[in-house]
């Protein structure tokens, strides 16, 4: 039986200390702040996640979703995702972010899972989450059982010959579209990171899945103020109709005016090892007619480096169908 101390702390600063009482990168990564628990408690149960030490942040006051300063909305780290789903002004003007809510885990598992610890999510590897199997995101250097193994969930884009592994949140591709960013507070203060710089891809490093250091906390995440008119949509297609991760998704974030394109932000889910940007299918879709053959060029240039292993070449297509029918939906009501 792996023992942990815990504590409770009741401010951010007590948790932030809590986490800098370790004093070497070894006893840093033992150290895990929980929430809700929905993933990190899994992952202790079945040997993957062994921290020394839990805070428990649930005390903080971290849970508000309030208007940003200049436009726009805060999601406090603690935010239960289906407060989020739920909540009126998300669900008036991102609703793509909303509906990704709604299409991950169950009810249950969205009463309890927060906005942070979302952010956060591990892969759903099998052999990341089997300490039988070699696993290099588990345990640096000792292999990857996922390529010329089961890999027929796994990433397409951004993977490399250590790692495979997708990013397994629905929430994360929202607010890759939404361009949101996250507000850390760590020991060497607050800082902002957009979430389009806040992921790793698995490169040499797979263990390493962002680039918080040891000891940030996650305080917030902002949403930005989107133009009139704007409109967004969540598509995400799975082998059954609820309490699945996806095989593929999309998030897609349009302003359409006269039939044109005026601006296009595309991310997909379930196809890379982060929340995946297509800055290629926005490139296509940019001051471009909005119509079927505009759509299917968009999903072409997304998939143009897809890289698929033994099991899930038919993702390629899978994914282009999805971009498409996600773009299509979301103007057809624009
Ligand atoms: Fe581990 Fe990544 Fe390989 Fe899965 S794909 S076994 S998480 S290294």
């Amino acid at each position: 039986m792996q023992t942990f101390e815990y504590s409770r702390p009741t401010t951010i600063d007590q948790s932030i200390q809590a986490a800098a009482r370790a004093k070497t990168a070894q006893q840093y990564a033992d150290i895990r702040f929980v929430a809700g628990g929905t993933t990190l408690v899994d992952l202790m149960k079945l040997d993957v996640e062994r921290p020394n030490q839990l805070v428990d942040i649930n005390g903080l006051p971290l849970d508000q979703i309030q208007p940003a300063p200049g436009g726009g909305l805060v999601i406090g780290a603690l935010a239960r995702n289906a407060v989020v789903a739920h909540h009126a002004v998300v669900q008036r003007d991102y609703p793509v972010l909303s509906e990704a809510l709604l299409s991950g885990a169950s009810p249950q598992l969205r009463n309890m899972a927060t906005t942070g610890g979302n952010l956060l999510q591990r892969t759903r590897c099998v052999y990341f989450r089997d300490t039988a199997h070699a696993c290099n995101k588990r345990e640096p250097d000792t292999g990857c059982s996922a390529i010329g193994g089961h890999n027929r969930m796994l990433a397409i884009l951004g993977t490399s010959k250590n790692c495979i592994a997708t990013n397994p949140s629905d929430q994360n591709v929202a607010l890759t579209a939404l361009e949101a960013t996250i507000q850390v507070q760590g020991t060497k203060g607050k800082r902002s990171i957009p979430i389009a710089e806040f992921y790793l891809k698995p490169g040499n490093t797979p263990h390493r899945e962002t680039v918080l250091d040891p000891g940030d906390l996650i305080v917030s995440v902002t949403l930005p103020p989107l133009e009139p008119g704007t409109r967004s949509h969540y598509l995400k297609l799975r082998d059954r109709a609820a309490y699945e991760f996806a095989l593929t998704s999309a998030a897609v974030v349009v302003n359409v005016n006269s039939g044109k394109i005026k601006k296009a932000h595309v991310a997909l889910g379930g196809v890379g090892t982060v929340p995946w940007r297509s800055h290629e299918a926005e490139h296509v879709l940019q001051g471009q007619t909005a119509n079927a053959a505009t759509f299917r060029k968009a999903a072409e240039a997304a998939m143009k480096d897809a890289q698929p292993a033994s099991e899930n070449g038919f993702k390629v297509e899978l994914a282009k169908r999805c971009l498409v029918r996600a773009l299509t939906v979301t103007t057809q009501t624009a």
